[in-house]
């Protein structure tokens, strides 16, 4: 089995395979790996933006960001199923033209393909600003982590906009560090959308008892560099100066590429249930997939609403179903006749010792209720929307999580 270094050096310029997958993240990985597990013979090319392989997203918002980590440190294994996949790295793709079925790099090389995967994640969202990049940052690629991490230091004051996970991870790894934090968000609580007003109330009750400023209700209108800092305007008048400023700001789809197919691009790239792309003429791409944090898809636990689920376990699942399906169509065979992704979405958060757990979809919740342990410290918390238990989110106690994440995935 190779590893992970052998991969660049096998930069290739084919200008056609049987399976095109644009992105080279996890998605696109698992992918390949599914579409040879089910018996796809054909080509595969990998096509992605970033000069490494593969490697793993979350610890750049945790431990990537308290010691030096490199891309190999992160990537993933390379299973030999994969050995004889192509992949052209540092290349992004600018344009699609889905009814010729081809790709084109922002070199101008065509590549055509019979099936086409879509792996393109997310593009972080910025404020608009003129503010120098060593003290602007946003943390979605390992030279992000590495940035972050040298351009602070224990006393600069850092502030973190957005109280999502990704800026709440931000601000525990840098206080881990000694960096005077404030973490600005818009909302009453950062996290409440997603997990609930008591258990974002004793996530934010820990990052104040661990020195982070929460300015909450508040939202920045301006950033300008200036000699004692950055300059954040904030929309009730104040004006916060600080040495770094984060931007963890949510995403878009990394979809620009796709602005002149004839696909639906809303919060991800729509699909039907078997991850097809849909057509924004109506009906899908039979030969077009998508995977992982760029898809938007309809799932049973929504009702089958279409919603994207930008976490680990997405890439991983839908890889699976996209794998099947491209498989069988190469066989002839009829994709609808295979199962349609319906698996149950989890995603994790480590924050100072705290290890949060969730599974299924507590943020469509209307209501919530502790079920076990306390607030504050290790409980269980149990989400349901018109009576129907779909979601769990577990501060530790892990065999009470797993016991109802088995009652939710029996449900779907
Ligand atoms: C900082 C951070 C922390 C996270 N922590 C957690 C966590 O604790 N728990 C959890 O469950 N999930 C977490 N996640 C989410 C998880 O990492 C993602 O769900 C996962 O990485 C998505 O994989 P993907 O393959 O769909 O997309 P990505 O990993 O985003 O890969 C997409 C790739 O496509 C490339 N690309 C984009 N556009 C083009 C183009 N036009 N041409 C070529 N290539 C292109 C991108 O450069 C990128 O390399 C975290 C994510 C981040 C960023």
């Amino acid at each position: 089995m190779p590893d992970a270094g052998d991969h660049p050096s096998r930069l290739t310029r084919p200008t056609s395979a049987d399976l095109v997958i644009v992105g080279a993240g996890l998605g696109a990985l698992r992918t390949a790996e599914a579409a040879r597990r089910a018996g796809f013979s054909g080509s595969i090319l990998v096509i992605g933006r970033e000069s490494h392989p593969p490697y793993n997203r979350p610890p750049l918002s945790k431990t990537a960001l308290i010691s030096e980590l490199t891309s190999a440190d992160l990537a993933f294994p390379l299973r030999s199923a994969v050995d004889d996949v192509e992949w052209m790295l540092s290349t992004a793709i600018d344009r699609a033209d889905l009814a010729q079925a081809r790709v084109t790099t922002s070199g101008d090389q065509s590549i055509h393909y019979d099936h086409l995967v879509i792996a393109t994640g997310r593009t972080p969202r910025r404020l608009p600003s003129s503010v120098a990049p060593d003290r602007r940052h946003v943390v979605y690629t390992i030279e992000d982590a590495q940035r972050l991490r040298r351009s602070t230091s224990a006393g600069e004051r850092v502030a973190i906009i957005g109280g999502g996970f990704i800026g709440c991870e931000v601000a525990a790894s840098l206080r881990a560090r000694g960096c005077a934090v404030t973490l600005v968000c818009s909302g009453d609580v950062p996290l409440e959308r997603t997990l609930g007003r008591r258990l974002a109330e004793a996530l934010v009750d820990r990052h104040r008892l661990e020195g982070v400023v929460i300015e909450s209700r508040s939202r920045v209108l301006e950033l300008v560099d200036r000699v004692d800092g950055v300059a954040m305007s904030l929309e009730d008048g104040r004006t916060l100066v600080v040495d770094a400023v984060v931007e963890a700001l949510g995403s878009v789809p990394a979809a620009d590429w796709l602005a002149d197919g004839d696909v639906v691009v809303e919060a991800g790239v729509a699909t039907d249930p078997w991850l097809r792309a849909r057509k924004a003429s109506g009906g899908v791409w039979s030969n077009v997939h998508v995977v992982g944090d760029v898809a938007q898809v309809p799932h049973p636990l929504s009702d089958q609403a279409s919603i994207v689920l930008p976490h680990w376990s997405t890439p991983v699942d839908t890889a699976r179903v996209v794998g099947a399906a491209v498989a069988a169509s190469a066989r002839g065979e009829r994709v609808s006749a295979l199962p349609a992704f319906s698996a149950l979405p989890t995603f994790w958060t480590d924050q100072y010792d705290l290890h949060m757990l969730s599974y299924g979809m507590p943020a469509t919740a209307d209501n919530h209720e502790l079920i076990a342990g306390s607030y504050g410290s290790e409980c269980v918390v149990g989400y349901s929307r018109q009576g129907r238990l779909i979601g769990v989110v577990g501060v530790g106690m892990r065999s009470s999580v797993m016991a109802l994440r088995d009652r939710i995935g029996q449900a779907i």
